[in-house]
């Protein structure tokens, strides 16, 4: 039986175990890519990228299975039984670990599980967070002339368990870079450990907490200071522990330039599919961006009426514009059965939209709100009026503020979409100011536990004065 992919018999299922980096999206690789788009299960841990699931499939099931952290506690047999039994049906799953899948992260003993029971895998390698965050903070983890080796080591949060059992003298003695994978609150003793059993105290030390991500930070110290100048400025996890001569070259080869909205926390609460351009663009500004979509695009129930008898129809999103062309495609129709009627459009992306299906808007208001479109009606003769528009939600389109009857068709429902266990949600807890970035849906998010503050930062034209947003309520 081969290992890869390529070996499994067609029908069976198989298992990808994915590294997705260290925290940065745009380090995810390639084939992790590919394989989190084609995935019909994808089992993931907290520390993944936020933006990592946004590329798989609107019918994927994504199953959170973390160990760590506050949130919901999945013990590993039950995620090995899941990705067994997943398997066994012929799914493609995707198990999906933070960093380097065969790094610290048990990847090794769910591939024995699955050698044992006969089911394929392959292995996609993911840049480990003690490389990636030492490069991010400007340490090269080998250096000629400093370190020609390095070491990977992990510590557990209690260094008196027998698992945590380190041999200290050797890693004392290690000729090289020692890179800690571990809690925060093991660095006192560790580094007590070290200096007794031998290594320098003023050798320097380096603790990169939040890795390749808007909020990372370096403390620079000495084995001897690390720990004290670690908790005085209150590093939380994750972070790793470099020690070694490389880590002072931090002082000269730091390079993350902090952008302008570095600090500011933004939840982007637009639909999944849509939200990773605009999450993109703030991470890229030096924002923390969390992916919460509030809602979650589906097709009502409703049948479309004939298109003929329109002569106005109302696009009023991009998500309603797909939907009507997928059910006019489902009835064998296209574009032109529009041919008869003024399109018109609520704004830019609609019209975009639009235009990628061969049509072009014959209106598109000048504010993009539905008190613009019915100003850019003003002069359009019409009868009867379509307004593919969103269901629970009262459109208020031109018909409605003439006083003239226009048939509604909801071809979208509004519903939540966070899923328990998201990594999204995991975070929002812990976040003491959010700034809630209101895009595409303008529904009341709830303010996480956990965050003393919420301003909301509305679309340009919605500018408002943060004092006067309605105050977010407690959940
Ligand atoms: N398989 C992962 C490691 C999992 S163990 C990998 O290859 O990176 C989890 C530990 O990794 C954390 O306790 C922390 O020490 C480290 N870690 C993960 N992400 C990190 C990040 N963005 N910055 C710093 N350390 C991180």
């Amino acid at each position: 039986m081969s290992a890869g992919g390529a070996g499994a018999t067609a029908g069976s299922g198989r298992v990808a175990f994915v590294g997705a980096g260290p925290g940065d999206p745009g380090l995810l690789t390639a084939r992790a890519l590919a394989l989190i788009a084609l995935a019909d299960v994808i089992l993931y841990d907290r520390l993944i990228p936020d933006q990592a699931l946004a590329g798989a499939r609107a019918d994927a099931e994504l199953l959170y299975v973390g160990k760590q952290g506050g949130g919901p506690y999945v013990p590993q047999e039950q995620t090995e039984a899941l990705m067994l039994e997943r398997a066994r049906a012929g799914a493609l799953v995707v198990r999906l670990k933070g960093g380097d899948p065969f790094v610290f992260g048990r990847g090794g003993e769910e591939a024995l599980a699955l050698r044992a029971a006969g089911i394929d895998f392959e292995v996609v390698p993911g840049i480990t967070a003690g490389i990636a965050a030492s490069a991010y903070a400007g340490i090269p983890v080998t250096h000629r002339g400093l370190a020609s080796a390095v070491a990977l080591i992990t510590a557990h949060e209690d260094p008196e368990k027998p698992e945590a059992a380190l041999d200290w003298d050797a890693l004392a003695a290690f000729p090289g870079t020692l890179v800690f994978y571990m809690g925060v609150r093991t660095l006192p003793a560790l580094s007590a450990r070290l200096i007794d059993a031998g290594r320098p105290g003023d050798q320097p030390a380096a603790v990169v907490s939040h890795g390749t991500l808007p909020e990372q930070r370096t403390v620079l110290g000495t084995l001897a200071t690390i720990a004290a100048d670690a908790a005085a400025v209150g590093v939380r996890a994750p972070a790793i522990t470099v020690i070694g001569e490389v880590a002072a070259l931090h002082a000269q080869l730091d390079w993350l330039e902090p952008g302008p909205l570095a600090g500011a926390t933004v939840a982007v609460t637009r639909a999944r599919a849509q939200s990773s351009s605009l999450a993109t663009r703030l991470r890229a500004l030096g924002a923390s961006v969390i992916e919460a979509p509030a809602i979650r695009i589906v097709a009502s129930t409703d049948e479309l009426p004939p298109l003929a008898p329109f002569d106005l129809l109302c696009l009023t999103s991009a998500n309603g514009v797909e939907l009507l062309f997928e059910r006019l495609a489902a009835r064998g129709e296209d574009a032109r059965s529009m041919a008869g009627a003024v399109v018109a459009a609520i704004g830019p992306g609609t019209a975009r939209a639009l235009r990628d299906h061969g049509v072009i808007a014959d209106v598109v208001p000048e504010r993009f709100v539905a008190e613009g479109l019915i100003e850019a009606l003003a002069g359009v003769e019409f009868s009867r009026v379509l307004i593919a528009r969103a269901a629970q939600r009262p459109a208020r389109c031109a018909a409605r503020a003439r006083g003239e009857r226009g048939d509604r068709e909801p071809v979208r429902d509004r519903g939540r979409a966070a899923r328990p266990g998201d990594p999204a949600r995991a975070r929002t807890g812990r976040l003491p100011h959010l700034h809630l970035l209101l895009d595409g849906a303008q529904l009341p998010l709830r303010r996480p536990a956990g965050c003393r503050h919420a301003d909301r930062l509305d679309r340009p034209g919605h500018q408002r004065d943060a004092a006067r947003a309605r105050p977010e309520r407690q959940p």
